[in-house]
């Protein structure tokens, strides 16, 4: 199976770039942010603080996520119920990064994304996909883009969808995640020694799809 990892931080546009490439390439696309935000949004049900550690973990063995494709497009089951659009509410994306720096939640999604890759050939998104999840995928990306340039994708994307948003608080969400994200001791996200760097702030999305596949054709030849 070929396997594609790209990693970097929120709002890089990993989520737009791995699914255009898969759908030209004819690879699954597999979003483990969701998977993250599953978790998180399982805590949030609970009640639970997602920074309490010991009320997350306790809840783990109560879970149960499985992942479905409709129409090539992923859906996350938790517990059996589809969540892919709680997933996305605005408070799951913290959540998400709160759970995300426990060892415990990161080892518990483990088996479920490297299943995944060894039965398909897809391109994964995340923070750690070239470092831990897959160290020997053959094509690896680190996709990134200036914090002003995302929290400017961001504030685009919202006020589209006819949502009042404030663009200094998103540029400090922003920055706080990237922070968290590579502080935190399990598994932070750093860019792997081989992969490619790729950086989206002054091209459109279509050139950093086409700049994508690109990059996967010299690795592993035509496909
Ligand atoms: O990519 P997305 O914004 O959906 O991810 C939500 C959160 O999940 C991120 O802020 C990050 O903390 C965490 N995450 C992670 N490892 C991954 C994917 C996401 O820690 N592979």
């Amino acid at each position: 199976m070929i396997n594609v990892a790209i990693d970097g931080p929120s709002g890089a546009g990993k989520s737009s770039v791995a699914r255009l490439a898969a759908k030209e390439l004819g690879f699954v696309y597999i979003d483990t942010g969701a998977l993250y935000r599953s978790v998180g949004v399982a805590a949030l049900k609970k009640g639970y603080d997602t920074t309490d550690r010991e009320k997350v973990v306790s809840m783990l063995p109560e879970i149960r996520l499985e992942l479905g494709f409709i129409d090539g497009i992923q859906h996350v089951y938790l517990n059996g119920d589809d969540v892919s659009e709680d997933i996305r509410r605005p408070e799951a994306s913290m959540a998400a990064s709160n759970v995300s720096a426990l060892p415990e939640v990161r080892a518990f999604l483990l088996d479920l994304q490297k299943n995944m890759a060894k039965t398909h050939d897809c391109i994964l998104d995340g923070r750690d996909i070239g470092t831990v999840v897959l160290p020997d995928a053959q094509v690896k990306i680190f996709l990134t883009a200036s914090a002003e340039e995302r929290a400017n994708r961001r504030y685009k994307e919202l006020k589209e969808k006819g949502h009042e948003v404030d663009y200094d608080a998103l540029l400090e969400e922003i920055k706080l995640r990237d922070y968290n994200d590579s502080h935190r001791a399990a598994a932070p996200l750093r860019q792997a020694e081989d992969a490619v760097l790729l950086d989206s702030s002054d091209i459109d999305l279509p050139q950093t799809v086409e700049k994508t596949i690109q990059i996967i054709r010299e690795k592993v030849g035509n496909l």
